[in-house]
């Protein structure tokens, strides 16, 4: 028993279309769980909460509209989650930092705390309130989008992974007889609390969500949304959702408009999606690309999404002529027993559905280069991430602190010492560390040094992975080496750092992928997740692989 019974997208479009769930009763529930989630199970998954009598009349809207058979799209009356980096017109654009007004408590029904709404919309979520979703909240994040732990976040409170919960939660429900998606969502509100509550344990000290998109896969994992908007630039989407146990896809880079999207390392940011399934994720993609504003984002390659919606990606479909590879460069010494045979177990499944699978021998993708790209990575991210981040200093954007130090015999200009003072309190210590690491490469000693070499690094791995997703439709590899970090033991930052190092190179090439939880051969707690890749504009092929292995 995973958790709590999920549904799908489309089985909720039926289940409206016969009038047998209304979007009010949807969101009623998922608006509980989300309430559950954060004062009964502390996840902190939530930077806010929307106001819940707006959600309800935007829901009824959306009632009146499939009752007359005239919902807006597939996603009409469906409760969404954004990243707090993804601008809502009504709300505080943080990007879950304290210079960009983020406040250190935990406000999780706080709606709001006197932090000004940005007044504009991002383009991507922009396209789904268009479609009728319904925004029910702004998730939390490693500030900037600077993490793999959820853990470099405002408050500075971990966002939890609800996995071990909900597995109790879930044999719980199933103990109780009610176990059909349509009965939790008639349970009271009291009821859900309780039945929150009852799996509590005083052991549970938690481990990570993964990050930095924490919050949103943990609302998806817990029920609380069906679908959430994250951004990835070097796995924030793919790593969360791996360990949350949800689909998390990074499009290819210019499929989606950043518009909105507070930038980090501009050259590889883009905005993911996280769903239950592929197929859920698959009709979110679809109603971004195609409704999106094409005039906001000079990188973005205005291509349609093509796939007929009547396809249900989570039904079996056949992969006859798929071809599948195996880069061997993955297969690295520190790789575990577990994943290593999901790994194998997966490639044998797909097989099983009529793909071809051929291993990628060395000389394709050479584990020289992969090796190299998380350091290439950290350079490119930093050095951009200074760059962007060099507006925040109190004064043209972001918080302006008080200068309380004494002005006598400080070296420092007036105006110098009042950046320092803003960005001494806006930043985390993460954030620092980067802004520092990325102003050192850049500097004129450094440049060629560092950031030419991984520049260089970027262009060979991306001919290689190019030249291979030309001769292969999907590569097949694994999401993240690891398990969730326990939250009660300290990580050190290279053993963070190495929980990228499968999905930063595909960042650096700007290829899609598609990270999907495969729970085969047997149920473990955290069960490894795969990333398939494909080529530039070829999410289609990707979720369709992604929804055999997600079945
Ligand atoms: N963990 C990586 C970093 O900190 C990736 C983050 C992301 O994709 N936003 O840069």
């Amino acid at each position: 028993m995973k958790g709590l019974p999920q549904i799908s997208i489309r089985r909720v479009g039926q289940l409206m279309a016969e009038g047998k769930l209304s979007s009010k009763e949807l969101c009623s529930y998922c608006y509980t769980l989300s309430l559950a989630g954060e004062n009964v199970w502390k996840l902190s998954a939530f930077l806010r909460l929307l106001d819940r009598d707006t959600l309800m009349e935007q829901a009824e809207a959306s009632d009146a509209r499939w009752m007359t058979n005239r919902p807006l799209s597939l996603l009409d009356g469906i409760p969404v989650t954004i990243k707090a980096n993804l601008a809502l017109e009504t709300q505080p654009l943080t990007a879950g930092s304290r210079i960009l007004g983020a406040s250190a408590a935990v406000p999780s029904h706080v709606t709001s705390d006197g932090t000004p709404p940005v007044g504009y919309t991002a383009d991507a979520v922009q396209s789904l309130i268009d479609g009728g979703a319904i925004i029910l909240g702004v998730t939390s994040m490693d500030e900037f989008g600077m993490g793999s732990l959820g853990t470099n976040t405002a408050s500075g409170i971990p966002t939890k992974n609800p996995l071990p919960l909900l597995r109790r939660l879930g044999r719980r429900t199933q103990d109780s007889g009610k176990s059909s998606f349509l009965d939790l969502v008639s349970l009271s509100e009291e009821a859900i609390m309780e039945a929150h509550a009852a799996v509590l344990s005083e052991d549970d000290h938690g481990f990570s969500a993964g990050g930095s998109s924490c919050g949103s896969s943990v609302s998806v994992a817990h029920g609380s949304s069906l679908l959430s908007l994250g951004s990835d630039t070097g796995g924030s989407v793919r790593l969360p959702a791996a360990w949350c146990g949800v689909v998390g896809l990074k499009p290819t880079y210019g499929h989606i408009s950043r518009h909105g999207l507070v930038s980090y390392a501009s050259s590889l940011d883009t905005i993911g999606i996280m769903g239950p399934t592929a197929d859920c994720v698959s009709i979110g993609l679809q109603q971004i690309v195609n409704n999106q504003r094409r005039d906001r984002d000079s990188t973005l390659v205005p291509l349609p999404y093509v796939r007929s919606i009547a396809e249900n990606l989570d039904s079996s479909l056949a992969l006859d002529g798929i071809k599948i590879g195996i880069p061997a460069a993955f297969s690295v010494a520190e790789l575990p027993d577990n994943v290593r045979d999901a790994w194998s177990a997966s490639a044998d499944h797909l097989a099983s559905h009529g793909a071809t699978v051929e291993i990628v021998g060395s000389d394709a993708i050479s584990p020289d280069t992969l090796q190299r790209a998380l350091a290439a990575y950290y350079i490119i991210a930093s050095a951009e991430a200074g760059s962007n981040l060099s507006r925040y200093d109190g004064f043209r954007y972001g918080v302006s602190a008080e200068v309380k130090s004494n002005t006598m015999n400080n070296p420092q200009s007036m105006l110098e010492r009042q950046y320092a003072t803003s960005r001494s309190y806006g930043f985390g210590s993460e954030v620092v560390r980067r802004v520092l690491c990325g102003t050192a490469v850049l500097s004129a000693d450094r440049f060629h040094t560092y950031y030419e070499s991984a520049a260089e690094l970027r262009a060979f791995l991306t001919e290689q992975f190019e030249k291979a997703t030309e001769q292969y439709d999907v590569l097949l590899v694994p999401t993240v080496a690891f398990p969730p970090a326990p939250l009660d033991r300290t990580t050190n930052s290279t053993q963070t750092l190495a929980n990228d190092a499968m999905t930063v190179p595909i960042s650096l090439t700007g290829l899609p992928a598609v990270s999907v939880p495969f729970e085969r051969p047997t149920s473990q707690l955290f069960p490894p997740s795969m990333q398939l890749i494909g080529p530039r504009f070829g999410e289609e092929k990707l979720l369709k692989v992604a929804a055999l292995l997600n079945t």
